[in-house]
């Protein structure tokens, strides 16, 4: 991995612009490296790379070759697991724990398409007489990733590892304010053996290096991970030139608590749903929705736990690490200021760990309990370690409260009432809903996704698969 250079080819080359950007570590807010800042003619070049790829050395491979290049990619993901961990944890700023948890997940994705890509067929389908008819499950060509900061190593392996499984070359845009760990495993790419040119990283600026591979019509289907508001510009652009997208964006997720529930076992998780990564996750279980008979305890309870929490420097074991960036902190400090100035009680808050960097983009962890239902903190993604605490009064108030935000991504039910457990599952508007646990302890097998301003398009398990690829039907007329 070589410093300010896009890896393009199979080759580590500079930016046509000759430009870089700095990179800040956000526990310190000290710049400590600086990437590459890439333009349309960088992408133009990796499009380029990409195809030569696809129609040449990688697309050549048979579907068992890919899938052991991708087996060999993935031990030596586990091999540099430390390495690569300690190398987001500097750059996201998340507590080593969880950077380490992710860089364990990157193997598992590499490790579970790798052992798909060969099980990706189509079906024969019953015709009229005279003739057998048949669909066969071809990659796009050249797939583009846009890629966020929070979870660069998760978020680059669910999209990138399925879409070679399924035969692409890719192209990747990772965001500029945390690229470092997606670098990384292109030259690891290399070295595990796949075809110069079947992956390639630029990095820049979303409007310029993110709009350039978005807008290019040499990409065949684009897979963006982001805000809701940019993953619309992108679908547009895309539409220009006819590309599909998988748009995966925010969400405001609600954690669902009912009287009867198992509370030891529901507080350990609606606490990590929210300061996992700070907050700053798309699934994040922002909203803990209660029903009125425990609220006043519940909240209670959440609120010490709250008051007890450290926000502090990544590669440390704080309960959660600084926000992305400056303007993130500012964002998240503004809903709490709003929060406060509109009456809303602050029903437990954390504090900063002494000796955190004075310039880190550290942020409280705050609990808000009483939210009203219109209000912006109870609708808007924050993304940070915000929690909003609202009572319900019964079954169909909790579904409407549920359902009441333009988002669908995730939703936890914490109840022990069997037929109540299926009713809600099936009422709330979620791309995935879990029963008396939140995130299932991320599956890469579990399809993930959403609906309304959380996007459309699924990723990881065997589902993800199928937007990767085309579907085409062969109709055989044989007498
Ligand atoms: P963002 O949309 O600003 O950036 C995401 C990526 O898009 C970055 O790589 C960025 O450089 C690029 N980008 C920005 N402008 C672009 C443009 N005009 N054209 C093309 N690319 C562009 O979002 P963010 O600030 O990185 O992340 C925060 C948001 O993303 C939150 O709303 C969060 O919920 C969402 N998110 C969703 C998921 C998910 O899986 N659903 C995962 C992570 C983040």
């Amino acid at each position: 991995m070589e410093e300010a250079k896009h890896f393009v080819g199979g080759e580590w080359i500079t930016p046509s612009s000759r430009e870089t950007i700095d990179v800040v570590n956000p526990s310190t807010g000290q710049v400590f490296t600086r990437i590459a800042r890439g333009n349309a003619a960088d992408i133009d070049a990796a499009v380029s790379c990409a195809r030569a790829a696809f129609e040449g050395p990688w697309g050549l491979l048979s579907a068992a070759e890919k899938g052991r290049l991708l087996y060999r990619l993935s031990a030596l993901v586990t091999t540099h697991r430390d390495e690569l961990a300690e190398l987001e944890a500097r750059d996201t700023g998340k507590p080593l724990r969880e950077a380490c948890a992710d860089a364990a997940a990157l193997a598992r994705y590499f490790e579970f398409y790798a052992g798909a890509a060969d099980k990706l067929h189509g079906e024969t389908l019953p015709y009229q007489n005279g003739y057998t008819v048949l669909t066969v499950r071809e990659p796009h060509g050249v797939t583009g990733h846009i890629v966020p900061w929070n979870y660069p190593m998760q978020i680059f392996g669910r999209s990138i590892a399925a879409s070679l499984a399924a035969g692409n070359a890719c192209v990747v845009k990772p965001a500029e304010d945390a690229c470092l760990s997606v670098l990384r495993m292109a030259s690891l790419a290399a070295e595990a053996g796949l075809p110069a040119g079947t992956l390639n990283v630029v990095t820049g600026y979303g409007d310029e290096a993110g709009a350039a591979l978005a807008r290019h019509p040499g990409v065949d289907h684009i897979s963006f991970t982001g805000s809701p508001g940019t993953g619309a510009l992108v679908a547009q652009m895309a539409a220009e030139h006819y590309a599909p997208v998988t748009l995966e964006l925010g969400g405001k997720s609600p954690q669902i608590v009912f009287a009867d529930a198992d509370l030891d076992a529901a507080m350990p998780t609606l606490m990590s749903a929210i300061l996992q990564n700070a907050g700053q996750t798309c699934s994040a279980g922002s909203r803990v929705l209660i029903e009125r008979a425990i609220y006043a305890p519940l909240v209670d309870r959440l609120a010490c736990a709250f008051d007890a929490l450290r926000a502090g420097p990544g590669q440390t074991e704080a309960d959660c690490g600084p926000l992305i960036n400056a303007k993130q902190q500012q964002r998240v400090a503004e809903f709490v200021a709003l929060a406060r100035r509109d009456g809303i009680r602050v029903a437990g808050q954390g504090s900063i760990l002494s000796g955190a960097h004075p310039s880190g983009f550290y942020q409280p962890p705050t609990l808000l309990a009483d939210v009203p239902r219109t209000h912006r903190i109870a609708r808007e993604e924050i993304f940070g370690p915000v929690l909003a605490a609202m009572p319900f009064e019964d079954e169909a108030d909790a579904v409407a409260l549920a359902n009441s935000t333009p988002y669908g991504l995730v939703a936890g039910i914490w109840t022990r009432d069997g037929a109540r457990q299926f009713r809600l599952a099936r009422s709330i508007r979620a791309g995935q809903v879990f029963i008396n646990n939140y995130g299932a302890g991320g599956g890469v097998e579990l399809p993930f996704g959403g609906t309304g301003h959380s996007g459309f398009g699924r990723e990881k398990g065997l589902e993800a698969l199928h937007g990767f690829t085309t579907l085409k039907t062969i109709a055989i007329r044989h007498g």
